[in-house]
């Protein structure tokens, strides 16, 4: 990849609005500044500057940011122009850097160069995206927690421990004859065990992340005017779904986004599947299908003073086999019932009120625990599936080393592949640096 071409994009999003700002980046920034501001650029200085176009007629007239390679986001020469946040001057602006030889940055690229330049690793890199795409307070924090490198210290911290392990034993390779001295001396077993279990609390603590970035799918399923929206409104604590009288009338959107104690709920509505001839209709409908097949639970919404489950019948047949219910039964406040929870032979059951609330922390505290969310939130960063497909990987590669204790050169493999799995999630995979660990930790020459 040529990392020695200018990029430049609008940094801000589209729309009008007070402050709009072009981010560029690459080699001699200053040089290519010149077709763009009069004005001489210091290194962290914001600088009034009228914006040129190639005549030298000010397009617009803001603020130019330069920071100089490498102490900039990018690692390279940083341009940032200021200017009035309008849809045409932005354009205007940066047609002027293309015509001065920059291309169109693709996205993600700044934070791509970020990365290449060693301005950060891959985990923290993701963390910029989760940062930008977090929609509850709490994955913003987290987000926040795993860009300034939280994530990745707790994985560079087991990392080290591997390498050590591996130190270990590629040495007691090489000395075949002080085998027991080296491993014994080093401690190998309780090394082994450390890393295995400080692996098995950062995985759950990676879970918890990947759950605070990507929430769960539930399903909700239920006769018309059972109290869905209700519910919706209980939980969201704000006017996210419309409460109707009418029935069948209640929402129309396919998909919401609630907050449960900090985990986020993607609701798939099913109001609109029913037959129909309609082909647009049946598009959305299909849509629904598809994303109930991959859902984490469904919740059957009833109604505690009425028996007509009928109407949901259809429905709840043609619910994936292996997918997770739990059965709410909403009004309890007109049958006189108490707000419970219980295992019956229909699968767990809550009884609630959406009206009165009763019933609800036990609603909430069923669906966080159907999907292992912890609701503390402290100390949470966010995390990605990968990352706890690495972490997974990683542990299965060392539970088997751990068996292998007799059999030292495969042991030392599981070691390397435990290591490489670690490495994919910070992005660093260099068996170089491996070499020169070895060679500095141990003295070869004894
Ligand atoms: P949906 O069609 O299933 O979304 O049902 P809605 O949430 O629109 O509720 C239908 C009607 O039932 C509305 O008048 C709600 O105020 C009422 N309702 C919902 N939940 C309860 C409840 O727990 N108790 C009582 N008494 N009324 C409720």
């Amino acid at each position: 990849m040529n990392h020695r071409d200018i990029i430049a994009a609008i940094a801000t999003a589209p729309g009008r609005g007070g402050i709009g700002v072009i981010r560029i980046s690459g080699p001699a920034l200053k040089t290519f500044a010149l077709g763009l501001t009069p004005r001489t650029l210091q290194p962290r200085r914001a600088v009034l500057s009228p914006f040129l176009d190639a005549s030298g007629n000010p397009l617009d007239e803001g603020l130019a940011l330069f920071f100089a390679a490498p102490h900039s986001y990018t690692g390279e020469d940083v341009l940032e122009l200021q200017g009035h946040g309008g849809p045409v001057v932005m354009r205007q602006l940066l047609q002027r850097c293309l015509e001065l030889g920059a291309r169109l940055a693709r996205p993600g690229e700044f934070t791509e160069r970020a990365y290449l330049n060693g301005r950060m690793d891959l985990a923290q890199a993701e963390g910029v995206a989760d940062l930008i795409e977090a929609s509850t307070a709490l994955a913003a924090r987290a987000a926040l927690h795993s860009l300034s490198g939280e994530f990745s210290q707790l994985i560079q911290q087991l990392i080290d421990k591997t390498v050590a392990l591996r130190t270990l034993l590629e040495a007691t390779l090489d000395f075949p004859e002080e085998e027991v001295t080296f491993l014994t001396a080093g401690r190998a077993g309780e090394q082994l065990s450390a890393v295995r279990e400080q692996l098995a609390a950062t995985l759950a603590a990676t879970r918890q992340g990947s759950l605070l970035r990507d929430g769960i799918q539930v399903v909700l399923i239920g006769a018309p005017n059972v109290g869905k929206s209700s519910l919706l409104n209980q939980f969201a604590g704000d006017e996210v779904a419309i409460v109707t009288e009418v029935p069948g009338t209640t929402r129309d959107s396919v998909r919401e986004q609630i907050e449960i104690d900090g985990l986020p709920v993607h609701i798939i509505d099913t109001a609109g599947l029913r037959e129909t001839e309609d082909t647009v209709e049946r598009i959305g409908i299909n849509r629904t299908w598809a994303m109930i097949e991959k859902a984490d639970l469904a919740l059957l919404v009833s109604d505690a003073s009425s028996t007509d489950e009928s109407a949901n019948a259809a429905i709840i047949d043609r619910l994936p086999a292996g997918l997770s219910r739990i059965h709410v039964i909403n009004k309890i406040d007109l049958a006189n019932g108490a707000g419970k929870r219980e295992q019956t032979d229909a699968g767990a059951c809550v009884w609630v009120s959406a009206k009165t609330g009763e019933g609800l922390p036990l609603l909430k505290q069923a669906i966080w625990e159907h999907a292992g969310w912890h609701p503390s939130g402290e100390g949470v960063f966010t995390a990605r599936v990968r990352h706890v497909e690495a972490l997974q990987a990683a542990q299965h590669h060392l539970a088997l080393a751990a068996g292998l204790t007799d059999r030292l050169e495969l042991y030392a493999e599981e070691l390397r592949l435990a290591h490489e799995a670690l490495c994919a999630i910070t992005g660093e995979y260099t068996p170089d640096d491996l070499l020169g660990e070895i060679f500095s930790t141990f003295c070869i020459g004894k």
